[in-house]
């Protein structure tokens, strides 16, 4: 028998199940809870705590990922996830309102079918999503979708110097072992992620909830300009080879070519060389981060971006190389899981809406994995996240596990039916 007042969808208690979870973990600078550290132990224990009174075999895997199984009449899974790890002074709801949302609908699946739901539900926490202390985010579900790279995460080190090898260690995991967590997607049918926006498209809209189509693809480059140091006062201007103005150039134009195709693009960094007061600039350095979530338009946005660097650099007589400095494709979510996230939010009677995900997610790792995936975006106040004023209306978060509910239902029964 289920305790009193578990066998229905109780927006409210998942509300004050994150308030509970904000008591204990944030200070007056915001959530503390950084993955592999003491306190998201601590927050594990209580998860465990909060799910002990269901009929569900609790583990955790090979990479640190804790998973929470409802057995159903058949193997093929519902997976639900979230991460319940913050960035150090993060918000009180990214990452932990999908595992609490999941934890409610865990508890609606059970009552509802008397512990035996017709396919296996499965709530995965997913470790370290963030990447705060390692400079490397989606570390336990890139391990189960097999795309960590398990060399470049071996040299992983924090700001103390321990690598990501002892710090698994020290909470009891084999950092050589971590991909062996792959098995747990055996059986998985489909995986659903519910996330505040992190952004503020829904806000400017004034809608509650959207469907989340996908990811950005993302290419990232390092580009250098090559001119001459030179005297600042006795170069005459039409003599100099100036790095920098090339650079510089270069930021107008980063800007019409995202207007024009659609998509985002940053320079987040410019360095010079000799880097003094009375020197031309020899070299600058800038970095691009380029985001769009059709793959042509990205490459689009690209080949544009090198002409302009061309470009500039022979008005100015100088040169340019570029360096790759990450990429990852835009990935898509399923087209018949997105149709029934556009129906559960209609049917709490917000209007639909389709939307792009800057920011990459742990369900980004598990489409590219290939398991049926979709996300819902519930809006953030502000806009704003990764920041102690990240914040959502309270009636915004009953009704977004209220839709992630009704999503979980149409995904279970298009499982069974498969
Ligand atoms: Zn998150």
């Amino acid at each position: 028998m289920l305790p009193a007042g578990m066998d229905t969808l109780d927006p409210k208690r998942m509300v004050a199940e994150l308030k509970e979870l904000r008591s204990f973990t944030a200070d007056e600078n915001g959530a503390q809870r950084v993955a592999f550290t003491p306190l998201w132990v601590e927050v594990r224990n209580w998860l465990r705590e909060k799910l002990s009174g269901l009929p569900v075999e609790m583990h955790t895997d090979a990479a640190g990922n804790f998973w929470a199984t409802l057995k159903g009449t058949c193997e093929k899974s519902l997976l639900i996830g979230g991460h319940m790890d913050s960035v150090p002074n993060g918000g009180w709801l990214d990452g932990c309102l999908n595992v609490l949302a999941g934890a409610e609908i865990l508890r609606r699946i059970s009552a509802q079918y008397n512990g035996k739901p017709p396919v296996t539900v499965r709530l995965v926490d997913w470790a370290d999503e963030e990447g705060a202390r390692f400079g490397k985010s989606l570390f336990g579900s890139s391990a189960c979708s097999g795309n960590l790279d398990m060399d470049e995460a071996r040299g992983l080190q924090d700001k103390d110097g321990v690598t990501l090898p002892d710090a698994l260690k020290a909470v009891g995991l084999d950092f050589e072992r971590a991909k062996d967590c792959g098995k747990e997607l055996k059986n998985a049918a489909a995986y659903l992620e519910l996330h505040i926006e992190q952004g503020p498209v829904l806000l400017d809209l004034d809608l509650p909830l959207g469907s989340v189509l996908g990811t950005y693809g993302v290419e990232r480059h390092a580009i250098t300009f090559h001119g001459q140091a030179a005297h600042a006062g006795s170069t005459p201007m039409n003599r100099r080879k100036d790095a920098f103005l090339a650079a510089a150039k270069m930021s107008g134009e980063i800007y019409r070519i995202a207007d024009r195709k659609g998509g985002v693009c940053t320079i987040g960094s410019c360095t010079t060389k000799p880097g003094i007061v009375t020197s031309v600039v020899a070299e600058c350095r800038i970095t691009l981060d380029q985001r769009h979530l059709d793959a042509a338009a990205l490459a689009c946005m690209l080949e544009a971006a090198k002409e302009a660097g061309e470009r500039f650099a022979k008005e100015g007589n100088v040169t340019v190389s570029w360096e790759r400095l990450w990429h990852i494709e835009p990935i898509l979510f399923h087209p018949q899981l997105l149709d029934f996230c556009d129906e559960a939010i209609a049917e709490t009677g917000a209007p639909k809406r389709r939307l792009p995900s800057g920011p990459l997610h742990d369900a980004a790792e598990v489409a590219r994995a290939g398991v049926p995936t979709i996300m819902m975006f519930v809006q953030s106040l502000h806009g704003i996240s990764h920041n102690k004023i990240e914040d959502t209306k309270e009636e915004h978060l009953q009704q977004c596990v209220t839709a992630f509910d009704k999503l979980a239902e149409k995904a279970l029964h298009w499982i069974a039916e498969k």
